[in-house]
């Protein structure tokens, strides 16, 4: 197993984290709060006895069963000691002060430890960073169970846009690590590959997290595989991607069988901060392309055709519009919602056209677009 240094904590993670959310479901089941203990059990020792020390788990995963499931393996196997335990407080339910105690004395009931290594506020986005971390006092909080001991390290996850990612990290000095989505797709989604480097250069310790965009550059599409060398494995050329950076302390993997485990080890060992070449970082770019071009929309976010002088966010919105094809339909639409213009309205003047190296036609989209989110606004009302 590598290793690296987490930012200014101290402490040396392995650079693969062992992310607690997709673990095997009993046989036949379909609920994720049926763990298949026993095979997950075994799989958390088996990474474990090959070096990772860092488990990544939250109050929700699992229908909010992966913490007791925890909880019980470190009583049975005492491995808790061997590990850095990460897990999150639940933002979305915290609604008064008092909620940031209840909740971060149960996870440590539910993990039956007396401490938290890293713990972060999950998913801090703009509503929650303007109204319930100031409302619920949660940044004095957290300072506060530093100083007591029930926490060791602070940081946030975060899934919103680069601009609040900066204002976040630059608002609170306590931060001392942060989780952001990342992979050779999404450089320039969310926090981006410049708020990747901004938080290093601060100090903090990076943890990334959808390596593989949920699985889909696991066993990417023809043309993104094709573009991809043989040499590697698609997995393999995705964590190398991460690892290669040396912003990254470490990339989560949600490992959901024992072969994942096993290769995943065997990756890790390999990796090397600048272990890929100028020419193979030129392919993944390539692949990152190609994978873009089988998105509804292939835009590369460029933002050549910026700004568009009735004021749309035309990247944005094709960002919003691309998300709609997954399983994630109602959080673009929330995204989609939050935008102060939308695309209806496009008043067709082909200025962004006339520029895009792709030739995406916005005036004949735009339209659409608003459209498709009216409907998915639709499917959302009861009835
Ligand atoms: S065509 Fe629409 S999106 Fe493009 S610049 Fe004109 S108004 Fe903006
Ligand atoms: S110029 Fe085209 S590809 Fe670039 S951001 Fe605008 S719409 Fe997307």
């Amino acid at each position: 197993m590598e290793y690296r240094e987490f930012g200014k904590t101290g402490a040396k993670v392995s650079v693969l984290g062992f992310g607690c959310m997709r673990f095997p479901l009993e046989e036949g089941s379909k609920e994720p709060k049926n763990i298949d203990e026993k095979t997950s059990g075994e799989m958390i020792l088996r990474a474990v006895e090959q070096g990772v020390n860092y488990l990544d788990t939250a109050y929700f995963y699992h229908d909010n069963e992966s913490e007791p499931f925890l909880g019980r393996l470190f009583e049975r196997t005492g491995i808790r000691e061997k590990i850095y335990l990460a897990t999150k407080l639940p933002l979305s339910l915290v609604k008064e002060e008092g909620d940031f105690d209840r909740f971060l004395n149960a996870q440590l009931e539910r993990l039956k430890t007396d401490h938290i290594d890293f713990y972060l506020l999950h998913c801090v986005n703009r509503k929650e960073w303007e109204e319930t971390i100031p409302q619920c006092k949660l940044l004095e909080q957290i300072k506060g169970a530093k100083k007591d001991g029930r926490i060791r390290h602070i940081g946030f996850s975060y899934h919103d846009d680069e601009e609040l990612f900066r204002q976040i990290i630059d608002a609170f000095d306590e931060w001392e690590f942060c989780q952001i989505q990342m992979n050779y797709v999404d450089i320039e989604n969310q926090a981006t590959i410049r708020g990747l480097e901004y938080a290093a250069s601060k100090g903090l310790g990076v943890i990334i997290m959808e390596p593989l965009l949920g699985g889909k550059l696991a066993s990417p599409p023809e043309n993104v595989k094709a573009a991809l060398s043989p040499e590697k494995t698609p997995v393999e050329w995705a964590l190398d991607f991460l690892w290669n950076r040396p912003e990254v302390s470490l990339v989560l993997s949600g490992m959901s069988s024992m072969q994942m485990v096993e290769d995943n080890v065997v990756y890790a060992s390999r990796s090397a901060e600048g272990m890929l070449s100028k020419s193979e970082l030129e392919m993944l770019e390539k692949a990152r392309v190609e994978y873009i071009r089988n998105s509804l929309v292939p835009c590369t976010k460029c933002r050549y055709c910026m700004p568009c002088p009735f004021g749309l966010d035309i990247p944005g919105i094709y960002e919003d519009y691309n998300h709609t094809a997954g399983n994630g339909k109602f959080g673009a639409l929330r995204s989609y919602e939050k935008k102060p213009i939308q695309a209806d309205q496009c008043k067709a003047c082909g200025k962004c056209t006339k520029v895009c190296p792709q030739q995406i036609d916005s005036a004949e989209l735009m339209p659409k677009i608003h459209e498709r989110f009216q409907e998915i606004r639709n499917e959302q009302k009861p009835g």
